[in-house]
């Protein structure tokens, strides 16, 4: 093994020693060794002052290292890609993004973007948000917002409608569609709930979503208060996710408000609020 080893290095070194030099390259006069026309450093290097063995010269290296820096690049960018594709089912929530942010609601803003920079802490604390108040107001634009930058970030985060995942069970059932596994994210958004009428399909997705012990970001035109009323079967259901929401807030012209809700809501007030 060892002389096979010490033979493939003579072969190298043999090889290396007589090679014909390329259209960039020359021999320094001092080492002997053939050098880089470019950056004048060696592409060779002596070995045990025995064995002449070939190196990559500066430019080389650094060619290698945009090399891999585009394949790292190429390499987020598809799996944000297949991220986007299994967990966005609706284009236009891209479209949400801080940068796009108007800034007619500095408070909100500024908890979003902490809610997403403290994800991690959020995950465990299984806190989500709920965004409510009048229609138009941006609780769709903010809610997209952390789901962005959660999926810029790498994280699998599902953004959908109820009536999107009733629908999609429906399909998948008579094997038209994928069935959307609601386990294979780290949050689920619900956009705009409490515009349908309850289904028994609609009550067990709830109850899944119930059970994942993950973050829930909800946005509703419905106040929390009329939630409350337990009269309605409809409204039943839907305080279930709300009650996954630690975070309730307010989303109007200019006008914000962050109500604590629970335990976990003032655990995570800490967190989300700057002092
Ligand atoms: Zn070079």
């Amino acid at each position: 093994m060892y002389t096979d080893y010490t033979q493939g290095f003579e072969m190298l070194s043999q090889s290396q020693k007589t090679r014909k030099l390329m259209d960039d390259e020359y021999r320094d006069a001092e080492t002997g060794l053939v050098f880089c026309s470019s950056c004048h450093t060696p592409r060779q290097s002596n070995c045990l002052g025995r064995y002449i063995l070939p190196v990559p010269c500066r430019c080389q290296e650094e060619k290698d290292a945009r090399e891999e820096a585009a394949l790292r690049e190429w390499n987020k960018r598809r799996r944000l890609d297949q991220l986007v594709e299994a967990g966005v089912t609706h284009k236009a929530y891209r479209d949400y993004t801080f940068d796009r942010d108007d800034g007619r609601n500095p408070e909100i803003t500024e908890i979003c973007r902490r809610y997403a920079e403290h994800f991690k802490e959020m995950k465990q604390l299984e806190n989500g948000i709920l965004f409510y108040g009048n229609a138009g107001k941006g609780k769709t634009f903010f809610a997209c917002c952390i789901a962005n930058a959660l999926l810029d970030r790498g994280i699998p985060v599902l953004v959908t409608s109820l009536s999107y995942l009733v629908q999609n069970r429906m399909e998948a059932m008579r094997q038209e569609a994928y069935k959307i596994n609601l386990d294979d994210f780290d949050c689920i958004v619900l956009d705009d709930i409490g515009i349908e009428k309850f289904s028994p399909t609609a009550a067990n997705i709830v109850d899944e979503i119930s059970l994942l012990k993950k973050p829930v970001i909800v946005t509703t035109n419905l106040n929390p208060m009329q939630l409350k009323d337990s009269q309605n079967e409809n409204f039943r259901q839907y305080s279930r996710l709300v009650g996954l929401c630690g975070t309730k807030l307010l989303v109007d012209n200019g006008k914000s408000r962050l109500d604590i809700g629970n335990h976990k809501g003032r655990q995570a007030e800490k967190i989300l609020r700057k002092r």
